[in-house]
C-alpha cells in the first residue's frame, strides 16, 4: 500500500488487511489549522514525521474492531509569550484510536473508553487526525525556557567591530617590514 502518496484518503479496510505500517513526512504548511498557530517568521520548520498502523481485533460476541495507532514527532515554532520571538516546541504523539460506526456510538461510549474514538470512514484522512492531535498538544502559553537576549538599542558586536578595522598590530608589522 502506498500510504505516503495518499495519506488523506486511506482505505481503512484494505489497510487493515495488509497490516502494514504507513509512514511519512508532512510539511506544516500542508496543515492549515496548525499553520495558523505557528510563528513562521524564523527558519522553516522541519517536516512532521509520522507513522500509523491499523489493526483489526477480534472481540467475543461482536464484529471485529478496527484500531489505529498514530505516532508522530514534530518541532513547531510557536510565538514565545514573553519575548514574542519564535520558540521551538517539540511534540510527540503516541495514541490509540478505535473506530466506531457512527457519531452516536462515539458519544455513547466515549466516557467508558480509555482510548479515543473515531467515526469510521471508508476513506480516512490521516493528516486531518494528525493535525487534530498536534493542535490538542500545543501548549496554551508557549515560552522559551530562557529567552534569547533582547537586542539593546545602539548595541554593536565588539567582535564585528574589530573585524572591520585593521588590526593595530597589522599596521605595526607593515612598518617593521619596511624598516627591515
Ligand atoms: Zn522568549
Amino acid at each position: 500500500m502506498s500510504a505516503e502518496s495518499t495519506p488523506r484518503k486511506l482505505n481503512l479496510m484494505v489497510w487493515a488487511q495488509t497490516g502494514e505500517a504507513a509512514s511519512g513526512c508532512t510539511d506544516v504548511l500542508e496543515l492549515p489549522r496548525l499553520r495558523a498557530d505557528l510563528d513562521l517568521s524564523g527558519p522553516p520548520a522541519p517536516p512532521i514525521q509520522w507513522q500509523a498502523q491499523v489493526q483489526q481485533r477480534e472481540q467475543t460476541g461482536g464484529p471485529p474492531q478496527l484500531w489505529l495507532h498514530l505516532l508522530a514527532q514534530a518541532r513547531l515554532p510557536l510565538s514565545c509569550q514573553r519575548c514574542l520571538k519564535p520558540a521551538e516546541q517539540s511534540l510527540e504523539v503516541d495514541r490509540w484510536f478505535r473506530f466506531v460506526e457512527s457519531e452516536e456510538v462515539a458519544q455513547a461510549e466515549d466516557d467508558d473508553s480509555p482510548e479515543d474514538l473515531l467515526v469510521f470512514e471508508p476513506l480516512f484522512d490521516l493528516l486531518e487526525l494528525l493535525e487534530d492531535e498536534l493542535l490538542l498538544d500545543l501548549p496554551l502559553v508557549p515560552m522559551h525556557e530562557s529567552c534569547p537576549q533582547p537586542p539593546v538599542p545602539g548595541f554593536s558586536d565588539p567582535v564585528e567591530e574589530l573585524a572591520d578595522k585593521p588590526h593595530p598590530f597589522a599596521a605595526l608589522a607593515q612598518l617593521k617590514k619596511k624598516s627591515d
